[in-house]
């Protein structure tokens, strides 16, 4: 059983949205029902046998899910912001900022008719500030491009500054309930070690995880099995004692042997003395107000290295983060 851990926030639900077709379900053979779902051993493959069993592990994982705020609503734009703070920032972080952030920007146009500074303070704690520039860049173009409405087809979304094909993917299973698969580093670790039992391109990870989607379920199952990525089948050390699909995993069955099919996972470099460190010194520091010309080293809390801090201020500058006024103060844009 998974462990449901309640976390602040709520929000209002509002009604779910239409269901456009995107093409998923290219390789499995899957709209069997009665395909061996309870014979021992390890029953799915990628010939489809198991699908049915596999697909109930995943689907009764609806029951313990974590009450993140966001899953209590199918409104398109606030389902966007979450999958876009969710990016690179812990779920947990994400819940207060994301409520804060959708009560003042509560649709496309107030996020795009606000100034790119007041959506980075909005940001506050989130980190990976380039996000809210992007986020208010893609309002922006829902603006004038989609009468302020957030597209519910995969090609629009992908058109949109920013958003690639996990956000696209995301806001289409989690807003508009479409049966299409959200792959994520969670999801291609799960689907590595139960389904292929080996490492794959993420072609194919995608084409395999579009196929699996229960025709009708492709909210839950997408919530089902990004919940068992982040909290069963994690990377360095799998609960599969605790899996639904215990019984239906390659690795698992093969006796997790080396290499670990999840394995070559891309490790995020050490965040303490980069230059990603600075840079949010300086934009946390900037939401209080201008750096004056001279100061930014001792900001970026490089004092002894004005030349790595001037770079990283121009960083900001090229990411549309900051302008510098014509005393050659920096400031949010
Ligand atoms: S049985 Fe273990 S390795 Fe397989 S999907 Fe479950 S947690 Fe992951």
């Amino acid at each position: 059983m998974l462990v449901s851990a309640p976390l602040a926030g709520s929000v209002r639900v509002p009604a779910g949205g239409s269901r456009p077709d995107v093409g998923a379900h290219q390789v499995l053979s899957v709209s069997g029902e009665s395909d061996g779902a309870d014979a021992p051993g390890p029953v799915l493959d990628p010939a489809g046998r198991g699908v049915a069993a596999f697909r109930r592990g995943i689907l009764g994982l609806q029951a313990v899910l974590r009450p993140l705020p966001w899953r209590q609503t199918r409104a398109p734009w606030p389902v966007m912001v979450s999958e876009v703070m969710l990016q690179q920032t812990q779920a947990s972080r994400v819940v207060g900022p994301w409520v804060d952030f959708v009560a003042q920007f509560p649709d496309p146009g107030t996020c795009a008719a606000a100034p790119t500074g007041a959506v980075v303070r909005a940001w506050a704690g989130l980190g990976y500030n380039r996000r809210a520039v992007r986020l208010r860049a893609a309002a922006a173009a829902m603006v004038e491009r989609h009468a302020s409405q957030v597209p519910a087809d995969l090609h629009d979304l992908l058109a949109l500054p920013g958003i690639g094909p996990y956000t696209a993917r995301a806001v289409l299973a989690f807003a508009y309930e479409q049966d299409v698969a959200v792959v994520d580093t969670n999801v291609r670790r799960v689907l590595s070690r139960s389904v292929l039992g080996r490492r794959a391109a993420p072609g194919e990870l995608q084409a395999l995880a579009d196929a699996l989607v229960p025709p009708g379920r492709g909210w839950a199952w997408n919530q089902g099995i990004l919940e068992l990525g982040a909290t069963v089948c994690t990377s360095r050390a799998p609960r599969c004692e605790r899996c639904p699909l215990e019984r239906h995993c390659q690795w698992r069955a093969a006796g997790r042997p080396d290499p670990d099919p999840a394995a070559g996972t891309p490790v995020q470099a050490p965040f303490d003395g980069s230059d990603r460190q600075g840079r949010g010194r300086l934009v946390q520091r900037l939401r209080a107000g201008p750096l004056a010309a001279g100061t930014l080293a001792a900001a970026a809390g490089w004092p002894d290295d004005p030349e790595r801090a001037e770079r990283v201020a121009g960083m900001l500058l090229a990411d549309g983060l900051a302008v510098r006024d014509s005393s050659g103060a920096l400031r949010l844009a």
